[in-house]
């Protein structure tokens, strides 16, 4: 505990920079000054103390209080004073500065950008499918997935791509985000290789889509999901039950769930004659990668799991000597165990080293904050989540614009919501301050931060930069900060970062299909080496094209 305390008294000094800002809230609490010593001097002009604009915590671990509690519950505080108070603060309603836009104007005024454009020799491109935390899929954004690429390989013959890259990676595929892979223009050749951080719907729900259209398009080979092995949890304590509830479990099920789409699809070939799948070594996996089933091991409807002990720090769940990528893991907090993080660093053609890191859904924790500094090196690009103060989560959630006071009837539900908001929060996510302060832990720090899994406007940004700013004052909206939103992309190269919009189209059609050999003949075939969309077929009760006096019911061409 002391220890704890003496941590805290740091933090209370890194707070007077950002404090400033607070006094341009004028008919909301007036924060007038907050010194390195950790006095705070305010003043509470309005004197209602009903405006629950700021609220403060005197260690970081009690409730928060608002401006109302003080003469309550804080000796010394009240409509006007100065008191040594080591203190955390955040924003819980929007400022008279910052209402609730529906915008997200940071990323508006970002540079359009195709994302056609062929990837640079030393470029790892990040692009962001979704962004959101559940619920709801948000129009805006969709649940989290995060694509990734690296190098180039031209292809003059190649009139579409241009080429591809050297290697590219799926993090998470929540739900919605198969709508803004196919804006984006990416294949599905592209999308073979998924990491799943945890199996939350959210992080998973659009498996099925791809899983399942994937062979009819272009990825005539296996889908290959990473994710934790089984997490050993009793459940519950005595029961003397232990769910498999491990990917390689997850992909078996899955698979045999789809079997009526898997084999109405199979009159499409779903193999190549020469794929030669990846091996243990090639890929420098924890274990051979063999497909769920009895799907054959190059097939497209074939699911392959990898299995990660999510118990270990720094393990690899991938290593390409031929792409010169590697995919580490690492374990984090949140929900139940076997969630993960992830590390990606990609050796460049050039000599150096670009990394990022997803750390997906915790609570604050310590492992992101050692992988981040990277043996004193530090990452380019860091990306963690981050959760609205349960307040604002929970009246956006009751459809108000701001939290009710104590007489409105809205109140004892408000409450209610806060409360089971905050347990939420608590037991598995990353509040605004406690992000700060984990930003404020990482040396060097990276070269750009990037809050996830937020629900980004313009309101709940500015909130939340005030927070983080209260433990790292120093960092700037843009330059070392930023939160993500859907078909935002981070061009990472060894001397910059280049943040833009991907230009794309709300009625788009696949992107073009891509194959790279000869298919073998499919499962339902007319025994000429071609697919027969019949095979499967009851035609009893077919309307025919024509009449029984052959005159033309309709044409067999639609027209
Ligand atoms: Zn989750
Ligand atoms: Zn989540």
């Amino acid at each position: 505990m002391k220890k704890r305390y003496a941590i805290q008294a740091t933090i209370v000094t890194t707070i007077a920079v950002a404090a400033s800002a607070l006094t341009i809230a004028q008919s909301q609490l007036e924060i007038t000054s907050f010194s390195r010593n950790g006095k705070l001097s305010w003043k509470d002009t309005g004197g209602t103390g009903t405006n629950r604009a700021v609220q403060w915590s005197p260690d970081g671990t009690n409730h928060w209080y608002s401006w109302k509690d003080a003469d309550a519950n804080l000796t010394g505080l009240g409509p006007e004073g100065t008191v040594d108070v080591p203190m955390f603060y955040r924003v819980v309603s929007p400022d008279p500065d910052y209402q609730a836009t529906e915008h997200y104007t940071y990323y508006e005024k970002l540079p359009l950008f195709d994302p056609l454009t062929p990837l640079d020799t030393n470029e790892m491109r990040i692009t962001f499918m979704g962004s959101m935390i559940p619920l709801p899929v948000r129009r805006a954004q969709a649940e989290m997935s995060i694509f990734v690429e690296v190098g180039w390989q031209d292809d003059p013959s190649d009139s579409f791509y241009h080429g591809q890259p050297v290697d590219q990676f799926v993090f998470d595929m929540g739900a919605g985000v198969s709508a803004n892979y196919a804006a984006a223009k990416v294949g599905y050749r592209l999308m073979d290789k998924v990491f799943i951080n945890h199996l939350h719907a959210d992080h998973m729900s659009d498996l099925v889509h791809t899983y399942c259209f994937g062979p009819a398009s272009d990825r005539k080979s296996p889908l290959y999901v990473w994710g934790s092995g089984p997490t050993g949890i009793e459940s519950p304590t005595n029961s003397n039950i232990y769910y498999d509830d491990g990917v390689r479990a997850f992909c078996s099920h899955l698979r045999e769930a789809l079997r009526w789409h898997t084999e109405s699809f199979s009159f499409q070939p779903t193999a190549y004659e020469d794929y030669e799948a990846p091996t243990q070594a090639s890929w420098g996996l924890p274990h051979e990668p063999l497909p769920v089933g009895e799907d054959a091991n190059n097939d497209s409807y074939a699911m392959v799991p990898i299995e990660l002990d999510w118990r270990q720090v720094g393990g690899v769940a991938y290593s390409n000597a031929l792409t010169s990528v590697t995919i580490t893991h690492f374990p984090v907090i949140h929900a139940r165990k076997g969630s993960m993080g992830y590390k990606l660093s990609w050796q460049t053609p050039g000599g150096d080293e670009l990394n990022m890191i997803y750390t997906s859904d915790t609570k604050p924790e310590t492992n992101c904050v050692e992988q981040a500094r990277n043996a004193g090196k530090g990452v380019d690009v860091f990306i963690h989540e981050m959760v609205v103060p349960p307040e604002v989560w929970a009246y956006k959630n009751m459809g108000l614009n701001a939290p009710p006071s104590e007489d409105d009837p809205d109140y004892p539900e408000f409450q209610q919501t806060v409360k089971a908001m905050e347990t939420v929060q608590n037991s598995s996510h990353t509040t605004q301050g406690a992000f700060g302060y984990i930003l404020k832990q990482i040396e060097p720090k990276p070269k750009l931060t990037v809050a996830t899994h937020f629900p980004t406007a313009d309101d709940t940004v500015a909130s939340a930069l005030q927070s983080v700013k209260a433990h790292c004052p120093e960092v700037e909206m843009g330059r070392d900060l930023i939160w993500s939103f859907d078909l935002m992309v981070l061009r990472v190269f060894p001397d910059r970062i280049e943040q833009c919009r991907a230009a794309v189209s709300d009625y788009c059609f696949t992107p073009p299909v891509k194959l790279s050999g000869k298919t073998l003949p499919p499962k339902y075939n007319d025994g000429k080496g071609g697919g027969d969309p019949f095979y499967q077929i009851d035609l009893s009760s077919e309307i025919p094209a024509t009449n029984e006096f052959g005159e033309i019911n309709y044409r067999t061409d639609g027209y």
